[in-house]
């Protein structure tokens, strides 16, 4: 019997399932081996038969919390999948705002027809299993935790940070050049794309465990980056923690 697998939208920009769309030819060696029973973005038909769910986006409505708890209640494994589920990510954004004042920027004089509460990981409602960090999450992690699934194996994350993989990829450090960058404290996995790509890191990948955020801040203001600088750059992707201490 092949796994059935389901995908589950909640509040994102969707390119999570649409970076698996983009795996091709992955993606048809997927199929020999699994069953995608459920996924709005590619396929019309749908099940609530399914083993492995995979959720992308955060959770930011009321009818978002009974909804994934439906869900984790028929999958045998959830996966929160891109930064929006695993963290929580630039949805979090509004929480530095009352939910009243979301309402009426978006809706104007139609808010109170709409469900708005402060954006969470969906980690924060249901136990998650395994996570795919990133903006959009990456293709290998997804590749290697869904064959260690089908070989009942465990996955793992990186637990280093981005600057390691900024390193081997022989990238010139961008506080070098007089900018700034969360490679330091940012969890590892993407290769360091940004970087390589000539941005600096934004930390979408979520933090290491135990990352030395006073380190980081120090190195940040003597970069010329404000607190208010400072902050802004670290909510952009993890708002989440900082709201939920
Ligand atoms: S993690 Fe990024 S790419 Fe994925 S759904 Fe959220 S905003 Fe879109
Ligand atoms: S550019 Fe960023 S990720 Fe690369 S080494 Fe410097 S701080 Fe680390
Ligand atoms: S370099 Fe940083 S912002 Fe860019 S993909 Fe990696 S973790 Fe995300």
């Amino acid at each position: 019997m092949k796994p059935k697998i389901g995908f589950f939208d909640f509040t994102s920009c969707e390119g999570c399932q649409l970076e698996v769309l983009n795996f091709e030819g992955e993606l048809v060696e997927l199929l020999k081996l699994v069953d995608i029973v459920n996924f709005r973005e590619a396929m019309t038909e749908k099940s609530d038969d399914y083993d492995i769910a995979f959720i992308d986006g955060a959770i930011t409505t009321e009818a978002g919390i009974s909804r994934i708890k439906k869900i984790r209640k028929q999958a045998a494994v959830l996966i929160a999948m891109g930064t929006c589920a695993c963290l929580g990510g630039i949805n979090c954004l509004k929480n530095f705002r009352t939910m009243e004042e979301n309402l009426k920027i978006v809706y104007g004089d139609a808010a109170h027809y709409y469900d708005t509460i402060p954006a969470r990981p969906v980690d924060a409602v249901v136990p998650v299993d395994y996570y795919l960090p990133g903006c959009p999450m990456n293709k290998d992690e997804f590749i290697t935790l869904v064959k260690a699934l089908l070989l009942n194996k465990k996955a793992r994350l990186p637990n280093y940070p981005v600057c390691v993989e900024c390193k081997l990829a022989g990238n010139v450090c961008v506080f070098e050049k007089g900018e700034t960058c969360l490679g330091p404290v940012t969890r590892a996995g993407c290769k360091a794309i940004c970087v390589t790509s000539g941005r600096h890191c934004w930390g979408c990948r979520g933090l290491v465990n135990d990352p030395n955020i006073d380190s980081e801040k120090e190195i940040l203001q003597k970069h010329g980056l404000t607190t208010a600088d400072i902050l802004e750059r670290f909510r952009h992707f993890n708002g989440y923690l900082e709201v939920s201490k």
